[in-house]
């Protein structure tokens, strides 16, 4: 419960945040993978929305945060360096958060150079498939909605989009690109353990991104005895049952908490995401005591 404290009140004041507490969104995504804002305008949206801690998250990309960093001290506020993977999980793809890695680490660059080109190869295989479903997709269109960015699915719909092969985002993914969909392609395999080696070696803590009902108990476990270091408790397709049931578990197996929008922006139509989901400032100065005492 948040409580205004007036001045001159009374109480035990350490039970209480002050309504201008400082807020973190540690889950975003820029023009560098698949979120339709460049660093400068996340970054810029971010502060204008209260923001005081911002990580930024591509997918397999951390181009946005030497310039994201930068930015950030303009605005008074702190960039922390992260990423987000893609791990398999038995047949599950399962993404990771990576936080405080060094950005200049160059295994950490050599790896995500790697893991990018996969990407390229698997939207090829995407257009092949959608094509063959007679679909002239061209793989131009998807890299032209990609730009600079790590290419995803998300282009893939965009690009189904704007050529009128579908009526809406969310379309292209349920009736072609979507899990199991006709014309969906996997990524390249990614063992947890691997990923969090990679993690680990290039300084920063792992984290299991939005989970929501779609793990058991002994994928948990598994990712857990892998090397896990935390779990994405807040996020958008959490409720307050689910929040509570990762809790527990970060509580239970002594791991880290983390939360944040996902925000991408754009067509994916999450625009009033930025600033609605954070965490505490605690939940960073945690993590960093983590890393760095
Ligand atoms: P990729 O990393 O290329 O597999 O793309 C994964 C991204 O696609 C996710 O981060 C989501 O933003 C988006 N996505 C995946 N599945 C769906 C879906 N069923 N509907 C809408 N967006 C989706
Ligand atoms: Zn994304
Ligand atoms: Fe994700
Ligand atoms: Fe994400």
């Amino acid at each position: 419960m948040s409580q205004k404290v007036e001045s001159g009140s009374t109480g035990d004041l350490s039970q209480v945040s002050p309504p201008s507490a400082s807020r973190a969104d540690l889950h975003t995504h820029t023009t560098h993978s698949d979120g339709a804002l460049s660093p400068y305008d996340l970054v810029q949206r971010a502060h204008s929305v209260g923001l005081n801690v911002l990580s930024i998250t591509d997918h397999d990309n951390v181009g946005a945060l030497d310039e994201a960093v930068e930015w950030g001290k303009s605005f008074d506020m702190e960039v922390i360096s992260g990423l987000e993977l893609s791990v398999s999980l038995g047949e599950k793809d399962v993404h990771i958060l990576a936080y405080f890695v060094d950005r200049r680490n160059q295994d950490l660059l050599d790896y995500l150079t790697f893991f990018r080109r996969e990407r390229l190869k698997r939207a090829e295989r995407i257009v092949q498939k959608l094509n063959s479903l007679s679909i002239p997709l061209r793989l131009e269109a998807v890299l032209q909605q990609a730009g600079i960015g790590s290419v995803g699915r998300p282009h893939v719909a965009n690009a189904l989009l704007d050529g009128g092969y579908v009526g809406s985002y969310h379309e292209a993914f349920d009736r072609y690109i979507g899990t199991g969909g006709p014309a969906f392609e996997k990524k390249y395999q990614l063992s947890p353990i691997d990923a969090f080696k990679m993690i680990t070696a290039a300084g920063g803590l792992s984290f299991l991104a939005h989970p929501g009902k779609y793990l058991s108990e002994f994928d948990l476990s598994q990712l857990i005895k892998s090397g896990l270091d935390g779990i994405e408790v807040v996020h958008p397709a959490h409720d307050e049952k689910l929040m509570g049931y990762y809790r527990g578990l970060v509580n239970q197996y002594f791991l880290l908490e983390s939360g944040g929008s996902d925000f991408h922006g754009g067509k994916k139509n999450d625009d009033h995401t930025l600033g609605l989901f954070t965490v505490p400032m605690h939940v960073v100065e945690t993590m960093r005591s983590r890393l760095f005492s």
